[in-house]
């Protein structure tokens, strides 16, 4: 016990809890489970390739970066860096406050018209992050007495979302029908929501859109999907699964990312004028807090000019995808159900599939391990996400070095 510790219970007969003991035993707990974490350092933008500074040595070297969501590589597209400074020098860098507080600025509404045509949604309304937005969204709308009907491998902001809203939360299994029906039929709440990621964000899988709409439909519940990994990626103009599946018009709430393949900063949610006005006055999520700076709006909206001038860019990241799956199969790898540019190595255990990511980022090769809570236990995976602009010769490079690995530890 540390001196705090021991004045502390000496002073308190309830024994408070000494801070740093309890930081400490946090610690070791995650230790113990081989679930450390610690960020990696890039300097410079990012892109297929990136530049990484050893924290140790200072030494800095270039790695191929195989786990970043900007799949489109519009992170570091010229068009979007050169809007993001423009309007920093015009508009300057912040916001000033929330929207309700000090005004919206007209880039806001710009972008919003904008994100609401793209999904063929009557209106969509701007949040700072996904997170806030699923958050945000589920809590707005549920209450307790209602009930959320959600896959079990859904993000976690769509679960904190359920548990904000206090409403009960009812986990079906992963892209089951069957099973969402059953626990549909059983419900006797009146208002029910099912929430759904449109493209898993850790198996590369697509949620059976169509059959869930269906279903909703039959039993007066509500749908709410995600589509953080598929917009600007999926579907004949990039816009997300819900058009590929020709589902445009059908959801009651959509929801996307503008972080990832669209390159920026920031998320929506979209749907009909009337929730989004509904989540105008009463979403906290966006009521109580800062709105996005100039630099992230205009960024976005030239994602989206480009996105029109080169709808080669979707087709590029399916072709890399699809190169990537091949070559990991014919090592003898599983990447599991994923028919995207998101590609899970599955290795079981923490241990292992951290040694592998170690010995990758020594080939030069960054991918992150992904363990518990991001995933379940035992399915513990390196997740490779691959972008438009990686070249054939970048993707063969990971597939040579993961292979060696593979075999070095007896994994394939
Ligand atoms: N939904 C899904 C499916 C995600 O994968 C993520 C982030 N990884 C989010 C929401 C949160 O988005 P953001 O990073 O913009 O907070």
């Amino acid at each position: 016990m540390t001196p705090r510790a021991q004045a502390l219970a000496s002073a308190h007969p309830a024994e408070p809890v000494d801070f740093e003991s309890f930081l400490e035993s946090g610690m070791d707990a995650v230790r113990k489970a081989g679930l450390y974490r610690f960020f990696r350092h890039i300097e410079g933008p990012i892109g297929p390739e990136v530049t990484m500074r050893d924290e140790k040595t200072g030494e800095r070297r270039k790695v191929l970066l195989f786990c970043s969501n900007s799949y489109l590589g519009l992170s570091d597209h010229p068009a979007l860096r050169e809007a993001a400074a423009k309007a920093a020098l015009e508009w300057g860098v912040g916001s000033g406050a929330s929207r309700h507080i000090s005004g919206s600025l007209s880039l806001h509404r710009e972008l919003e018209e904008r994100l609401a045509a793209f999904k063929g949604c009557e209106r969509a309304v701007l949040y700072n992050t996904g997170y806030m937005a699923n958050v945000g969204i589920v809590s707005t709308l549920m209450d307790s007495g209602d009930e959320v009907f959600s896959d079990e491998l859904n993000h976690a902001s769509l679960i904190d979302g359920c548990r904000l809203s206090g409403a009960k939360k009812s986990v079906y299994r992963h892209s089951d029908l069957g099973h969402l029906e059953e626990l549909l039929k059983a419900s006797r709440a009146k208002k029910k929501l099912v929430v759904t990621d449109s493209l898993f964000s850790m198996d590369g899988d697509l949620a059976p859109l169509p059959g869930i709409v269906e279903i909703a439909r039959r039993y007066g519940a509500w749908t709410l999907v995600d589509e953080a990994h598929a917009t600007g990626c999926l579907g004949r103009e990039g816009r997300g699964a819900i058009e590929h599946f020709g589902l445009s018009g059908q959801i009651d709430v959509v929801m996307g990312t503008l972080g990832k393949a669209l390159g920026s900063f920031g998320a929506f949610a979209a749907g009909s004028a009337r929730l989004i006005e509904y989540l105008i006055n009463r979403s906290r999520m966006l009521i109580f807090t800062t709105s996005l700076p100039p630099a992230a709006l205009a960024a976005t909206l030239a994602a989206l000019d480009v996105l029109a001038r080169e709808p080669d860019l979707p087709r590029r990241l399916e072709q890399n995808a699809l190169r990537l799956r091949e070559g990991l199969h014919q090592s003898g790898f599983s990447t599991l159900e994923s028919r995207s540019h998101i590609v899970p190595v599955v290795i079981g255990e923490a241990g292992p599939t951290m040694e592998f990511a170690r010995k990758l980022f020594e080939q030069g090769v960054f991918v992150t391990g992904i363990r518990p809570p991001t995933v379940p236990p035992g399915t513990c995976r390196l997740r490779v996400t691959v972008m438009a602009t990686h070249t054939e010769g970048q993707i063969d490079r990971i597939l040579e070095a993961t292979r060696k690995i593979g075999k070095e530890l007896g994994i394939v």
